[in-house]
């Protein structure tokens, strides 16, 4: 299988391993996401039934007992002597009935006279009561379709105050065997309803887990306290009774529960969408990770392709001229003189160029150590200029070295000489590499020159007049194993580790290193070192 076939399947491997990814954190978002919210349904579902059953058993209390005391009135009477009921009831003293204020017995035919009125509390205020029964209560009563002897209520509001009574029709038997219809009113006071059933219902405020109040048909409150309208409220109608009026519950800090699960359900979306964030970023620096190992790889191999052929070239020609030499068939000295000189300076390059991996080898592994000290910079980098003069004489090409000694110049800094000359030597080699066919390159050595230069600073400056760098290489070409592409194109030798080192001594030496364009073409690599060393 070829590597074209391994890394398109990585590839594909890592693409699968990203959407599942991706997909199972979507998965796991939705899920979340809406268990939070059908749990919080759930949560409001059981507040609400269980304000729901409060709110029956309440209003079904009330109402029982309002019928209870209407059958415990009906049971007075004997079966055919309705009459008799209300003198009964007003025997029994009350007891049983707390909420009954009158009992009223009407002559049902068409003359509606009182047959009987008793009241429990005989005042001047019955008349008023008795006024009201004849001229409005009882015409408002649905008497047509109600059956003998069954219970029916009536709840209204009379002049603003609300009128509960229960009636039902009966016969009595009169001496003479025949019958007349009555019909029975039962007056349940207000206020006693409130006091002796609502009163009961509605619970201390202080110790309940629900308000509890009565609103009329208006929503006016007629009993308890009023609700407040962001709280959750279930309402109930009384069935049979007091049907004018509804009960309202609210669980006790039902507001406060909303809060609470408004600030939970914040917290659980927050948490959510924060995963959500880290998965997102895990698998973009998941990719853009491969993605860097990748390219990695492939400078690599390309590097390794690039220095063996580097090696092979210098050792083949020391080779060629020593075997050359060994047969001893070179005829002049001088040309043995030729042949030597051959030998020793692509020996040179051969060191320089393993010397260049061994470093960046050290540099790779972190293991580079400087050692700083004050040395002469133009001298350095003279004798660095020195290593490249045969490979330039080779080409055709002038090596001029000239140190500006302008007025703040030091020519001392702290520096590590041999990292130092070993940054020159590959700025200059670079440059009689990729500027074949020129005549000269020129190496300046001085202070910075930009204005307001204060001389903390030196400056080498190595210029082509090469073709120059594709403004697009010019970021990248100090990244290691990069090659321009004009290198590839033009099948220049290289390994794309020169830069990359003097990138790193610059920076140890806490200075910069810029490539700009020689002005009418070319390249100008600018070293600029801090004369006092690196800032400790
Ligand atoms: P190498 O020379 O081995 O390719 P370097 O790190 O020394 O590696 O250089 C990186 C790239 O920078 C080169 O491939 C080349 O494209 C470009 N480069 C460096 N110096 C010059 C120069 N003086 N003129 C033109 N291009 C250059």
């Amino acid at each position: 299988m070829g590597g074209g076939d391994e890394s398109r399947i990585a590839r594909v491997r890592t693409w699968i391993l990203v959407s599942a990814i991706v997909v199972a954190a979507v998965i796991l978002a939705v899920v979340t996401y809406r268990t939070t919210f059908q749990l919080e349904a759930i949560r409001a579902q059981a507040v609400f039934e269980a304000t729901l059953g409060l709110a029956d058993e309440k209003v079904d209390r009330v109402d029982r007992a309002i019928v209870e005391a209407d059958d415990a009135i009906m049971a007075l009477g004997e079966p055919r002597r309705p009459d008799d009921v209300a003198r009964r009831w007003r025997a029994l003293g009350g007891r049983q009935t707390p909420t009954v204020a009158h009992v009223v017995i009407f002559d049902n035919s068409a003359t509606r006279e009182i047959v009987a009125f008793a009241s429990r509390t005989p005042s001047p205020a019955d008349d008023a009561m008795r006024l009201l029964l004849l001229r409005r209560i009882v015409p408002d009563l649905d008497l047509s379709t109600l059956p003998l002897g069954q219970i029916k209520h009536l709840h209204r509001a009379y002049d603003g105050v609300f009128i509960l009574v229960t009636y039902y029709r009966a016969e009595q038997l009169r001496p003479d065997g025949t019958t007349r219809e009555r019909l029975v009113i039962i007056h349940h006071d207000r206020d006693a309803v409130a006091r002796e059933l609502l009163e009961q219902v509605v619970p201390d405020p202080r110790s309940a887990t629900a308000r509890v109040n009565v609103v009329d048909d208006e929503g006016r409150v007629v009993f308890g306290p009023p609700l407040s309208k962001s709280d959750l409220i279930v309402a109930k109608r009384f069935p049979t009774t007091l049907y004018a009026w509804r009960l309202q519950v609210a669980p006790t800090a039902s507001s406060e529960l909303a809060d609470k699960a408004r600030r939970r359900r914040l917290l659980e979306m927050s948490l959510l969408a924060l995963s959500c964030v880290v998965v997102v970023a895990g698998v973009v620096a998941l990719l853009l990770a491969t993605a860097q190992e990748r390219r990695l790889a492939a400078l690599r191999g390309e590097f390794v392709a690039n220095v063996s052929h580097e090696l092979k070239t210098p050792l083949a020609l020391v080779r060629m001229f020593g075997e050359l030499l060994m047969t001893g068939r070179v005829a002049s000295d001088e040309k043995r003189k030729q042949y030597l000189s051959i030998i020793v300076h692509e020996s040179e390059r051969l060191t320089a160029l393993i010397e260049n991996v061994l470093d960046f080898a050290r540099v790779e592994r972190g293991k580079a150590a400087y050692d700083f000290a004050p040395a002469d910079v133009p001298g350095i980098v003279a004798r660095a200029v020195d290593a490249c003069r045969y490979r330039a004489e080779t080409e055709g090409i002038r090596l001029e070295t000239k140190v500006d000694d302008g007025a703040p110049f030091q020519r001392e800094a702290l520096v590590d000489e041999r990292a130092l000359q070993l940054a020159v030597i590959n700025l200059v080699e670079n440059a009689i590499k990729y500027a074949p066919g020129t005549d000269v390159v020129k190496i300046e050595v001085g202070p910075p020159r930009v204005s307001g230069s204060d001389g903390s600073h030196v400056e080498v400056r190595v210029v082509d007049r090469g073709p120059g760098i594709d403004p697009d290489d010019r970021q990248r070409i100090f990244e290691r194993f990069y090659r321009g592409k004009r290198a590839g194109e033009r099948q220049v030798r290289g390994s794309g580790i020169g830069l990359s080192l003097v990138q790193h001594v610059v920076d140890a030496h806490g200075g910069d290193v810029a490539v700009r364009e020689t002005p009418g073409g070319g390249s100008t690599f600018v070293l600029k070192i801090p004369i006092a060393g690196p800032p400790s």
